[in-house]
């Protein structure tokens, strides 16, 4: 069974949070001369003198309802990579604990561990890029904290099979499950985020920088039992969300969902347009299967199909060196104009 206080590093575990100034305050004040803040305003047609609530209350409420959990099961943070970070600093002890990650996927993962001095263990995907479980059980250690599994999954495109993903949450109790959902929006598969109350050692990573269209606003969401949710508050740093940002998403949650709906609609329609355009390229071996917004595309000559690409304007992601991924470009799907513009390109290309 999964004890946040035993999974927690013993120095966070004991942890006496900062207590700001606008955290200290509950009740009704009219004059607020708490937190040093310019008293004047700002010098912009929107004030933006005061503090931001640290805990993002009315944002939260919206979610909450958005997607069907408690406020207190929410943890919002600048983008997902903040809430990975925290993760790793609340749960690893460095030079002592690890992560599993499954390679080919999200390069954060890795980077954060490492900057944080945990270990990593690599237990690579299947030839469908699918987890596998025994060795991902069988790698597993009394010092793993985390497993990383990013579903639909960054660059492979495909979810993971749901009886895997559940195996893995009750195989590992000790180990927190960060499901990773930041494509969610795309797939056909459900989200984790109503299995919560069902496994304590579940952790699903949403955001709004994909479907919601939001990237700039750097808005990551973490869902997981309420004293998971507690000690990441304790950790960020206290006006993590911005003011600017928690309007705006406020009122894109408020208005936003059909826009939401349409675009994802547009954006598999796309997907499957550019996808069999892509396939009847010499060049090109294999499209994989999506449930996210790219294309990952096994081509004869990754590299050289970049560096023509570019010099033609056009960036795409190079993933060749990825293990499982010789000869792979991901390509995010575009614009109608922006895929046939690529296709025009790429049926150009002297490979
Ligand atoms: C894009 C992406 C994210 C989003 O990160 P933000 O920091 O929220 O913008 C998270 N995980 C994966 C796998 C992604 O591809």
């Amino acid at each position: 069974m999964f004890q946040v206080q035993q999974w927690l590093r013993p120095n966070i575990a004991a942890l006496q949070a900062y207590s700001s100034a606008r955290s200290e305050f509950s009740g009704q004040g009219q004059i607020f001369l708490d937190a040093n803040e310019n008293a004047f305003g700002s010098p912009l047609a929107q004030a933006f003198n005061r503090y931001p609530d640290p805990l993002q209350k009315a944002l939260k409420a919206q979610l909450a309802q958005l997607k069907g959990v408690q406020t207190d099961q929410i943890f919002l943070g600048n983008g997902s990579d903040e809430a990975i970070d925290l993760l790793l600093r609340a749960g690893c002890t460095p030079g002592q604990d690890n992560i599993i990650c499954l390679p080919p996927t999200y390069g954060m993962y890795k980077v954060q561990a490492q900057i944080n001095g945990v270990e990593v263990i690599n237990v690579a995907l299947d030839g469908e890029f699918q987890p596998q479980v025994a060795e991902i059980i069988a790698a597993a250690n009394a010092h793993t904290k985390i497993l990383f599994l990013c579903s639909p999954n960054n660059p492979t495109g495909n979810c993971f099979h749901p009886e895997k993903i559940q195996t893995l949450l009750k195989a590992l109790p000790q180990v927190l499950v960060v499901v990773d959902e930041a494509y969610i929006d795309y797939a056909q598969q459900a989200s984790y985020l109503q299995q919560l109350d069902q496994y304590p050692n579940l952790l699903v990573l949403q955001t709004l920088s994909k479907a919601w269209g939001l990237a700039a606003l750097r808005l990551g969401m973490a869902f997981a039992q309420a004293e998971l949710i507690a000690v990441l508050n304790k950790i960020k740093y206290p006006y993590n969300i911005n003011a600017a940002t928690h309007a705006l998403v406020l009122q894109a949650l408020q208005n936003g969902s059909q826009w939401v709906a349409d675009k994802v609609a547009q954006t598999l329609a796309q997907r499957a347009i550019l996808a069999e355009c892509l396939a009847q390229l010499p060049f090109v071996e294999k499209v994989y299967p999506s449930d996210a917004n790219f294309l990952l595309v096994k081509t004869t000559d990754a590299p050289g199909l970049y560096r023509y690409l570019l010099n033609q304007g056009v960036v795409v992601r190079n993933r060749d060196q990825e293990p499982g991924c010789k000869g792979c470009l991901r390509i995010t799907i575009g614009q109608e104009s922006e895929d046939e513009a690529l296709i025009q390109i790429l049926q150009g290309a002297n490979w």
